[in-house]
């Protein structure tokens, strides 16, 4: 049966129509799902016991709890779900002061094949729909307390355009849950049509997953970079302003040896020089079968030193659940089963 949350107002409207409903009805359960958060289509009690079961007779509410949770030493907790196509995804919630920061994904594994990346080891075996991508949010047990969304979960974000879409517009609507865009993040590895899109019709922050400033190693790395070179997103971001309100951040994996040196360093410097953004610099967590070695901890100072010197914004990410296979590239649903 379809699902009512991940629904837009139009597609709520178009529902109400369809059962014979006034189209106020449709705010009206806008405002019952994603702002009163309720439980079930009963709940919703200033619709008409006929309307209720009207409704419930095609739809469902879509709310689904998770199946597991793995709690890390640093607090960060880690969430299994089940989803409509049969499989499942996790979510990762971070605890960072009075920051909780949600990490959600977006696809049901993934088929871009990032050699650094469990999810993309797992293959891709569906998209996820809108409600399935907002359960995640409204169902973990600190939905009321997220103060920030961040698309950096399972699959590739710009790889589903359509429904991501519709998600950002429940998140920052005033009939959805009214958010700031600037509470969020889409991280994406460069799928250029659909960050186009999301360049020129979205607000919210943008992540690119960078990695080399050498267009060959960055190949060796993500297979993206055949179809969509680095050089033409780039391109694309320069049209847009991330001065003020908006903000790009590239995302650095250091691999030992590779592109951890002071060649690299400045390569990305120059590579960035004209674009107002900031850098962060992730540890990487070895995968098994994966012939990439993890920098030391010390390669990564000197590097940010080097880009700050530079005028770079740059921070060194703290690597947060690795205990529990919730880190920077280690989701994976093999890998909670097990
Ligand atoms: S890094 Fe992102 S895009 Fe690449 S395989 Fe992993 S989930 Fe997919």
């Amino acid at each position: 049966m379809e699902s009512l949350i991940g629904k837009t107002l139009d597609e709520l409207t178009a529902v109400v129509r369809s059962l014979g409903m006034k189209d106020f009805v449709a705010r009206q359960i806008a405002d019952w799902i994603y702002q009163k958060r309720v439980g079930s289509i009963d709940g919703m009690t200033n619709l008409s016991l006929a309307h209720r079961k009207q409704l419930q007779a095609h739809y469902q509410l879509g709310k689904c709890a998770f199946s597991l949770q793995q709690q890390s030493t640093d607090g960060t907790v880690k969430y299994l779900f089940p989803v409509s196509n049969g499989g499942q995804i996790e979510c990762v919630m971070i605890p960072d002061k009075e920051r909780i920061t949600l990490c959600v994904s977006s696809q049901v594994g993934c088929k871009m094949n990032c050699l650094f990346c469990m999810t993309g080891k797992q293959g891709f075996s569906g998209q996820l729909p809108a409600g399935d991508i907002l359960n995640q949010i409204l169902s973990v047990p600190e939905s009321e307390r997220l103060t920030n969304i961040v698309f950096m979960g399972m699959g590739e974000p710009l790889d589903n355009v359509s429904e991501l879409f519709k998600v950002l517009e429940i998140l920052t609507a005033g009939y959805g849950f009214a958010w700031s865009p600037k509470r969020i993040t889409v991280s994406t590895i460069g799928v250029l049509p659909g960050l186009r899109r999301f360049l020129a019709e979205r607000q919210e922050h943008l992540a690119i997953s960078l990695h080399s400033p050498y267009p060959d190693e960055r190949l060796s790395l993500m297979p993206i970079e055949k179809a969509y070179p680095i050089a033409e997103i780039l391109q694309e971001i320069r049209k847009y302003d991330f001065s003020h309100q908006r903000r790009v951040s590239f995302e650095y994996i250091l691999f030992g040896g590779i592109n951890d040196d002071r060649r690299h360093a400045e390569a990305l410097c120059r590579l960035l020089k004209d674009i107002p953004c900031r850098v962060n610099l992730i540890k990487y967590h070895a995968l098994p079968g994966v012939d990439l070695p993890p920098t030391d901890a010390e390669a990564m100072v000197p590097f940010r030193d080097y880009l700050t010197e530079k005028g770079i914004t740059c921070t060194i990410r703290a690597s947060r659940g690795e205990d529990i296979l919730a880190a920077c590239g280690l989701l994976s649903t093999r890998a909670a089963k097990r």
